[in-house]
């Protein structure tokens, strides 16, 4: 198996690029952010108090994350139940990085999960701590990042396009206050990591220098194990 780790903050655009990424090698993306924002979905939907990681912990035995791959991509299941709408609203997000990514105890609910899924296909994952925590082995850690002025430019951009309205000094502040709230030790470059700096790149620039590294790698790993 081949696995490409991404890591890096909100908005440096490691969901887009590992997607396309994924598409033109051929691999599963796995989009590990929707499995934290599922366990949020469910201690809200349940009422359980979030800021008590006690509480967070004790919930945890009634749900079951599941993923599923199909023509759309990944869908996320929450005990059975389609939600990989409903995890995308701005409460789940602010509540995920704030509250419930913080619970170690939710951590640990996820790692073997994450572990199965990439040891059933090549994938690139992409989250906080793939590379370091989840899947140290990676034959490719990528820790995908942009100045915040950088993020908050791309995100107004998104949001314009999208018909919403977008002020660059609001998005700028929500661009760094989820900075301060994500964990910082989560946000750590592995050893062994190449950083790709976006910054002044396109789209296409960063998913060319990400496959470019991933081939590389894959030609390595396969001159290694014929000679
Ligand atoms: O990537 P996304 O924005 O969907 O992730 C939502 C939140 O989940 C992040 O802000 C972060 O707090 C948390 N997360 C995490 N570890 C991961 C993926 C996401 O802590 N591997």
């Amino acid at each position: 198996m081949f696995a490409i780790a991404i890591d890096g903050p909100a908005g440096a655009g490691k969901s887009s690029v590992a997607k396309a990424a994924a598409k033109a090698l051929g691999f599963t993306y796995v989009d590990t952010g929707a499995l934290y924002r599922t366990i949020t979905l469910y201690m809200l939907e349940n009422g359980v108090e979030l800021k008590d990681p006690a509480a967070v912990a004790a919930a945890l035995p009634g749900l079951k994350v599941s993923l599923e791959y199909g023509d759309q991509g990944q869908r996320t299941l929450l005990n059975g139940r389609d939600v990989s709408e409903a995890i995308r609203t701005e409460e789940v997000s602010i509540a995920t990085s704030r509250w419930v990514a913080h619970v170690p105890a939710v951590r640990a609910f996820l790692l073997d999960l994450q572990r199965e899924l990439a040891a059933r296909s090549n994938v690139v994952m992409d989250g906080r701590d793939i590379g370091t925590v989840i899947l140290p082995g990676a034959q490719l850690k990528v820790f995908l990042t942009a100045s915040a002025e950088e993020r908050a430019r791309r995100r107004t951009l998104q949001l314009e396009q999208a018909g919403e309205s977008a002020d660059f000094a609001r998005v700028l502040d929500e661009v760094e206050r989820r900075d301060r709230q994500d964990a910082p030790q989560l946000e750590q470059l592995p050893p062994d990591g190449v950083t790709l700096d976006t910054t002044g790149l396109s789209f296409d620039q960063v998913v060319q220098r990400l496959t470019g590294m991933a081939q590389e790698r894959m030609d390595r790993k396969t001159e290694g194990e014929e000679g």
